[in-house]
Formats: C-alpha cells, sequence, structure tokens
C-alpha cells in the first residue's frame, strides 16, 4: 500500500499550520487520518493538495484547510459529542473522532453514506455514527450537542441545528447563495434563548439541500440578482427592502396594494406609543378603505371605540356619555395621530350610505364598566323590562367595576359562580335578542349585543387573571379574534377588515416565545388558522429615537428614550441595513426569507417601557419570517402627542370624541 505519510505531514505543515491553525489536536489528528483513503480511486496522488476533490454523487470532498479551520472555529475539546452535516466522503468525521469523544454525521445520499461507514470501520474509527437523511433538520435524539458543522452551504443558520446546541455549544455553517460564495458563520447560543453570530469570511460549497435549507429542484436562482452580490444579512435586508415615501404621499398607502385583496390586514407596533407606526398605520389603512375595506378593528375597549364609530359615521351618541379612553393608558388612543385618522375616517364617510361607511371598533375587553353601562342603556331605551333584568344580574360585578382585577380573588368563593352564570344569561338573552331583531336596530344593537359578549369575556378574564399563566391572556386574544370575526360577520358577506395591534398580538404567536415557551395563542395566529393566506400579518419595528409610556401600570405617561437596539436582535439587522424607513415584503425574496427564519431576540415596548432591565422586560425570540409576512421598518421614532384639555376648546364638533 502507498505509504503517503510524508506528503500528509507536509500538508500539515504547509496547508494547515502555517496559514494560522494552531490547535495541536486538530494538527495531530490531521497528521494521523489517512486522506487518501477518503477520496475516489485514482484521485490518491492528489489526497495531499490543498483543495476539494470530486467524489460520487456529484459532491466534493473539502479543501483539507477548510476543514481545519471549520473545526477550529466549532472549538472542539476531547469528551465532546459533534454532530456533522453533510458527511461527504467522511474525511473531516474522521478528523474530528480524532479529537471528541462522539461524532454523529449525516448525509443525504445513501451511497455515501454507505461508504463513508465502511471506511470508519476499515479504519477502526469506533466513535462515529452514520445515518442518512436531511441533515437541516439535525439528530434530535443525540442533542444537544457541544458542536455542529455543517459541511455544505444553506440560506440561512436552520432554527433545528441551532436548538439542538447546548448552552455554550457552537455552529459553524456557510450562508448566502451557494452558487456564488458563501460568508462561513459561527453561531453561539449562548443563553436558553439567545445566540451570538460572527462572519469569518468567504468560502465555497456545494448547496445543503433540505427542508431548512436549499430546495431539491436544482432551482438556486431562487434569490434575485440583488441579493446574489449582496451576502451579508443586512445587505440582503437593504437590497429586497422598498424604501417608504412621506406619510401624506399616496405613494405610501399604495405600496401595501399587494395586501388589498386579502380578507384582513392586520397591522402591528413595537411600541403603544410611537407617532410613527400610527401615521404609517392611518396612511395604509386610508388606501385599503379605498379598497373597499369597512372595518378598521383596534386593540382598544369596544365602548370607548364605539364613542369614535358613532363620531365618523355621523351617528347619534347617547345623550350622556363619558369621553371615551379616560383609563390608563390614556395616549394609547387619545393622540393627535389618532385624531386625523378619525377626523379624515369621518369626512370618508359623510356622503356614502351606511353600509358603505367604514367603522372604527374595539376588540379589547378591559372597560368592563363601560360595557355594562352600554347594554343597560340600550335596554333602558328599547326594553325597561329587559334593563331590570340585567341591572340585577350585573349587579354582582358592581362592587369590582372600578377595580377589576381584584375580581379574581373574590370569584374563587362559591357566591361568584352565580355570577359567572347571571352574565353568560345576559349575553345569551342579548344574542337572542339580535337574532329575533335582525335586520332592525342595527348598529346600536349589534354594539349592545358586543358589549353583552364582552362584559362574559371579561368576568372570565378577570376570574382567571388571579391564577396568572397563559389562561387569561388567551381568552383576551381569543375574545378579540371572535370580536372580529363577528364583525366580518355583521358587516355583510365580502367585508374586510384592517386590524391595529401591537406586534404581541399581531405576530403569530407559535413562532415567538409567546408560543413556544408559554403556550399563548394570540390574534395573528388564530388569523392565519381561520383565514389561511387571506390574513397578512404585517410587523414593525424600530432601532432607537422617542416613545410615550409610562414606568409602571397606571403610571404617568413620560417621553422616554428607547435604547439603541441590541446586536443580536432583528432590529440591529435592519438598523444595518443603512435605510431609515422601509417595508420588508418576506415573499420577495426566498433566500432572505429562509435567512429570517432564525431565531432572534426581537423588541417589545407596550404602554410601559423600563429600558435599565430592557432584555429582561422588553426583548424575546422569535422567527421574523414565520411571526409575520411583511415587517414596516423606522430607524428612528418619535412618541406620540397625546390630547390634552386644550382640544376641549378649538371649536370641534359637540360629538367630538376627544373633547374632554
Ligand atoms: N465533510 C465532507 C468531507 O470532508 O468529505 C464534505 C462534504 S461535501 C462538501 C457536502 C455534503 O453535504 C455532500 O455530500 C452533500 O450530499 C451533503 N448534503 C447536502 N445537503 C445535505 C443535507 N440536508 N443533509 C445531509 N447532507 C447534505
Amino acid at each position: 500500500m502507498l505509504d503517503l505519510s510524508r506528503e500528509r505531514n507536509r500538508m500539515v505543515d504547509v496547508h494547515i499550520s502555517r496559514r494560522g491553525i494552531h490547535d495541536r489536536e486538530i494538527l495531530q489528528a490531521m497528521r494521523e487520518v489517512p486522506r487518501e483513503a477518503f477520496v475516489d480511486p485514482g484521485f490518491e496522488e492528489f489526497a495531499y493538495e490543498d483543495g476539494p476533490l470530486p467524489i460520487a454523487d456529484g459532491q466534493t470532498i473539502s479543501q483539507p484547510y477548510i476543514v481545519a479551520l471549520m473545526i477550529e472555529m466549532a472549538e472542539v475539546r476531547p469528551g465532546d459529542h459533534v454532530l456533522e452535516v453533510g458527511t461527504g466522503s467522511g474525511y473531516a468525521a474522521a478528523v474530528m473522532s480524532r479529537i471528541v469523544e462522539h461524532v454523529y454525521t449525516i448525509e443525504r445520499h445513501p451511497g455515501l453514506a454507505e461508504t463513508a461507514r465502511r471506511r470508519f470501520d476499515k479504519l477502526g474509527y469506533r466513535n462515529i455514527e452514520v445515518r442518512t437523511g436531511d441533515g437541516t433538520k439535525g439528530w434530535p435524539e443525540a442533542a444537544p450537542f457541544d458542536a455542529i458543522i455543517v459541511a455544505a452551504g444553506g440560506p440561512g443558520a436552520p432554527a433545528a441545528l441551532q436548538e439542538q446546541l447546548d448552552v455554550g455549544g457552537r455552529l459553524v455553517i456557510p450562508i448566502g447563495d451557494e452558487q456564488d460564495e458563501q460568508r462561513l458563520l459561527k453561531v453561539v447560543r449562548t443563553g436558553a434563548a439567545t445566540y451570538t453570530e460572527e462572519d469569518f469570511g468567504g468560502v465555497r460549497f456545494v448547496p445543503l439541500i433540505g427542508e431548512q435549507g436549499w430546495p431539491e429542484n436544482g432551482d438556486r436562482t431562487v434569490t434575485d440578482r440583488l441579493t446574489r452580490t449582496a451576502r451579508r444579512l443586512p445587505d440582503m435586508i437593504a437590497a429586497a427592502a422598498e424604501p417608504l415615501p412621506d406619510f401624506d404621499d399616496p405613494a405610501f398607502g399604495e405600496l401595501f396594494d399587494r395586501f388589498a385583496d386579502r380578507r384582513v390586514v392586520l397591522l402591528g407596533e413595537a411600541s403603544h406609543g410611537t407617532s410613527e407606526f400610527y401615521r404609517a398605520r392611518a396612511a395604509i389603512t386610508r388606501r385599503l378603505v379605498e379598497h373597499g375595506f369597512t372595518i378598521v378593528a383596534v386593540e382598544a375597549d369596544w365602548p370607548d371605540a364605539a364613542a369614535i364609530d358613532r363620531y365618523v359615521r355621523h351617528r347619534l351618541s347617547p345623550a350622556s356619555f363619558d369621553p371615551p379612553f379616560q383609563r390608563f393608558p390614556t395616549w394609547m388612543w387619545r393622540n393627535t395621530d389618532v385624531a386625523a385618522f378619525v377626523d379624515w375616517l369621518r369626512r370618508h364617510n359623510e356622503k356614502l350610505e351606511p353600509f358603505r361607511q367604514t367603522g372604527f371598533y374595539g376588540l379589547d375587553i378591559y372597560n368592563m364598566s363601560g360595557s355594562i353601562a352600554a347594554v343597560l342603556q340600550y335596554l333602558d331605551r328599547v326594553d325597561p323590562q329587559a334593563a331590570a333584568i340585567a341591572r340585577e344580574r350585573y349587579g354582582c360585578l358592581t362592587p369590582w367595576q372600578n377595580e377589576p382585577s381584584t375580581y379574581g380573588r373574590a370569584a374563587l368563593t362559591d357566591g361568584y359562580k352565580d355570577c359567572e352564570k347571571a352574565v353568560l344569561q345576559q349575553c345569551r338573552d342579548m344574542l337572542a335578542r339580535q337574532l329575533e331583531r335582525a335586520g332592525q336596530d342595527g348598529a346600536d344593537l349589534l354594539d349592545a349585543t358586543q358589549n353583552a359578549r364582552l362584559v362574559a369575556s371579561a368576568e372570565r378574564y378577570y376570574r382567571t387573571m388571579y391564577y396568572g399563566g397563559s389562561q387569561s391572556w388567551n381568552l383576551r386574544d381569543t375574545h378579540m379574534f371572535e370580536t372580529l370575526e363577528h364583525l366580518l360577520e355583521a358587516r355583510g358577506q365580502n367585508a374586510k377588515a384592517v386590524v391595529w395591534a401591537h406586534n404581541s398580538h399581531i405576530g403569530d404567536a407559535r413562532y415567538t416565545e409567546m408560543g413556544t415557551v408559554r403556550d399563548e395563542v394570540n390574534v395573528g395566529q388564530l388569523c392565519r388558522e381561520r383565514f389561511g393566506d387571506e390574513a397578512a400579518l404585517i410587523g414593525f419595528g424600530t432601532h432607537s429615537g422617542t416613545v410615550a409610556a409610562a414606568s409602571d401600570w397606571d403610571g404617568k405617561m413620560e417621553v422616554k428614550s428607547i435604547r439603541p437596539s441590541r446586536g443580536d436582535s432583528y432590529e440591529r439587522l435592519c438598523h444595518d441595513c443603512g435605510i431609515a424607513r422601509f417595508l420588508l415584503d418576506f415573499s420577495r425574496d426566498e433566500g432572505l426569507r429562509r435567512r429570517l427564519l432564525e431565531r432572534r431576540l426581537e423588541r417589545f415596548i407596550g404602554v410601559i417601557y423600563r429600558p435599565e432591565t430592557e432584555l429582561h422586560s422588553h426583548y424575546a425570540d422569535v422567527s421574523l419570517a414565520q411571526q409575520f409576512d411583511a415587517f414596516v421598518w423606522f430607524d428612528e421614532t418619535t412618541a406620540v402627542t397625546p390630547i390634552g384639555p386644550e382640544h376641549a376648546a378649538t371649536g370641534v364638533p359637540d360629538t367630538y370624541p376627544f373633547g374632554l
């Protein structure tokens, strides 16, 4: 048999050591493993050139220097358990097997896997297990791994592989358009849901083909012309980003025409106090209303939004009505951006038949006392006897109307079972009334019935809130979704809705920690499950600026500075792309979409912002391209301007809902 040990030592000295690989374990392993045993017959004499060589099934044995580099990047140590994706000839697995305790290696071509298996047997390498299959899904039964090396180039780091890393584990993978050069990426798992990423420069590999890699059909041109030259993720985002014009420019809304054929378009926000998010949603909604959307359903309490609805649809307000949105957080809807949109909607509706008008509805359940009052007010007017019964039924909730969050504790005692029954009975009565009087009393009856539904949901919500956990969240979001369904039904067969709510309600919960860790569902998920492709989920994000928020629940509104986004977040990728404001439509670039499946942090600011504990309080792990269908970006944002007492004196109509 040919003795090539001299050539092997020379290769290690010249091509590996002198090029900067100094890890003694790696150098020793490469002196030991006979590379000539891993090349096809006839290629032995080239085994110690520093280049890749062809093997069966159109694949290659990797260049020795790259094998050494990847093993060094993966920081493999004695005692480690390592996964390799792309066994190929088996050479890299053999080298690693001389260093670590156990190597698991997966190859998609059965012939290659079998040849490699025979080679390991022949050489007596017993700590290597070979499997035929799609390595992008990893090897879950053997996880977690201290290191994972992927020997083929994929569009992104597969989520399954990242999840199969131990904390502290390293994944090394070539990423990018496989027809061209890729970047060698190192991903380190730093915590249960956190990862860091480092780029080690250009390489060239055969494609990683599989569920979380490239498609098998040989069509590698899924990435467009621009992304082929832009391989860094921020560059890929820049190439796919569609810059947004001014809010008042009709071109702003027109960019969203692609969603006009959907049944529901859900528009998120990354905080409840950012002006740009409201103005963008207003511009998009104005355009969608022109396309025939007649429902604007927002994350506001039903009875409060009903006051706006009466205003925008030129309907009479009840003789006595409390100005809406008086409870914390008032700035969320009582702000100048919402007021401007509301005025536009009123003008839009002015000359239209009622059924063509666009209504403004609230999906949320917090204003239980407002809903009780609205049910009673309606019944007082149309059926005083029924009003007396309803008053009695709601009586058991009265002590908690102003502080419903304390209701849960009281509801633990048996006496309150009756309360649940009473509010449910009232809800059923209102539904029966709605059926009986179908076609009459239209909007007023819909309003009262929805309020009765809301009281029943709110009673359960506050009861379950006492126990904590996901149940009360799920109840709230299910109520919001069902309200949307009722609205679509009530507004006619082909009715279409725009929804405005926080990203946490809009982005599909299954692809965020809400679903994966806390078992929570949300409006976005329920819409996808119900409407499929007829639902568009659009998230919003920002890097820095100011936001209107409180420090504690019920606290006063402050204008706070938003910290620049974290280096390991999706926001930072958007920031690094260098475009100030844009729409990113994931369906336009399959290569980018696949890369945005990777789990990363995303920032969620609600009505409370605590920059001091930002990571813990506001960031969560998500897969952006699964959470949303598109993302709207404003790099620098500003706080909303709340509407204060000065609005009482501006000569607006008596019915103006924001008058104080
Ligand atoms: N480590 C190998 C060596 O040193 O010989 C080099 C492997 S070659 C560059 C890449 C291999 O990855 C090919 O054999 C290819 O069939 C395989 N491959 C591509 N996609 C795969 C997938 N999803 N799962 C498993 N193997 C895959």
